[in-house]
């Protein structure tokens, strides 16, 4: 068998993953859970799972069955959530792999009741408008002969100080009154940082694990868990007024000197990051000129006396400046990062 390395390289720091996760455990009494879906937002859900469930967390959040088959071996299958609900076609093998559907519509009450039951989690939507039995459902007979273990409700604005936050707290509270669950969950990543009284008894983080801060208080003890580092194909000068990528649009005023870097859209450096990523070589800052392609960038390394065909070169991947820079969100860089990474946990 041939085997080739990689030209881009996805550096994962274990360590600083499970960091995070205390950090965020030791915000208030409550039980810390971890949101893995969407393979562990684009890290890789075994990886990710297996290093937070030797650190001590008991609860992952998978969108899909797919998703909860996946890190099946990994963990007790009742330590799975599924969030995005069930089918009734689905059933038989839900239980089989034993994993907790969080049910969402009066539908999937019914069709869990009518398939014997067993444990469950159950959605209520408290303002979020997305998934989860809505107040104006809720009743005493709808739940009846339910086990519920969690009764979990989703935030819509925890990143921003929001009337709307106390708003789903009260909501969320009262519900919790009227529906018997063995535990309560509320907070996502920024959640936990609107107090206490947000916590319940399990609190589910996702973005923070990996270094995505949304929230002030986030900001000293998050740190990045991604790093990203691709090969540098080729080196040219160019002379002022020639182009640089499709289309032209970015022009040299002087002598300047590029490199064509091996990441692209592909790879999840969307074409945002055109005119405004920074990619850092030997300690410098070096900036994208040009348009993004699919497989390849640009950058002006002109301020680089010695980097040739070959080298390493850092993209910066800092989540928060990111976002600002490009207008995509903490989570949409994590979760478009692509496949042609090699990855390399440390
Ligand atoms: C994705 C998700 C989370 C985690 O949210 P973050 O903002 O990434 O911390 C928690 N709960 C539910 C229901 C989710 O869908």
């Amino acid at each position: 068998m041939v085997e080739f390395s990689s030209p881009l390289r996805l550096h994962l720091d274990g360590a600083t993953l499970v960091a995070n996760w205390r950090y965020m455990q030791s915000q208030g009494n409550a039980a810390c859970g971890a949101a893995v879906k969407a393979n562990g937002y684009g890290l890789g859900a075994r990886q990710v799972v297996a290093r937070l469930r030797d650190a001590g967390c008991r609860n992952f959040f998978v969108a899909h069955w797919g998703e909860a088959l996946e890190i099946a071996d990994l963990v007790p299958p009742e330590w799975i959530a599924v969030l995005n609900g069930i089918e009734a076609r689905e059933i038989p093998a839900i239980k089989q792999l034993g994993a907790i559907p969080v049910l969402n519509t009066p539908h999937q009450l019914a069709l869990w009741k009518a398939s014997g039951g067993g444990t469950c989690h159950v959605m209520v939507d408290t303002g979020i408008n997305r998934l989860g039995i809505g107040p104006e459902h809720v009743s005493d007979a709808l739940f009846a002969g339910l086990d519920i273990d969690l009764l979990i409700s989703h935030l819509a604005s925890a990143d921003e100080d929001s009337p709307q936050n106390a708003a789903q707290l009260d909501r969320f509270q009262q519900l919790s009154k009227l529906v018997t669950a063995n535990r309560y969950s509320l907070a996502n990543s920024a959640g936990v940082f609107l107090g206490p009284d947000y916590h319940f008894d399990l609190v589910r983080p996702g973005l923070a694990l990996y270094g995505g801060v949304t929230r002030p208080e986030m900001e000293a003890a998050i740190k990045p868990v991604v790093k990203l580092a691709a090969r540098i194909l080729q080196t040219r000068w160019l002379q002022a007024g020639d182009s640089v990528g499709y289309n032209a649009t970015y022009i040299c005023s002087s002598p300047t000197q590029v490199a064509t870097i091996s990441i692209g859209y592909a790879d999840g450096y969307l074409r945002s990051f055109g005119g405004v990523g920074l990619l850092d070589l030997n300690g410098k800052s070096v900036p994208v000129i040009g348009r993004v392609s699919m497989d390849l960038v640009t950058v002006d390394i002109t301020s680089i006396s010695d980097a040739i065909e070959g080298d390493w070169i850092d993209v910066n991947y800092n989540l928060a400046k990111n976002a600002k820079l490009t207008g995509l969100s903490q989570y949409e860089l994590l979760t478009n990062l692509g496949k042609r990474f090699e990855y390399i946990w440390s």
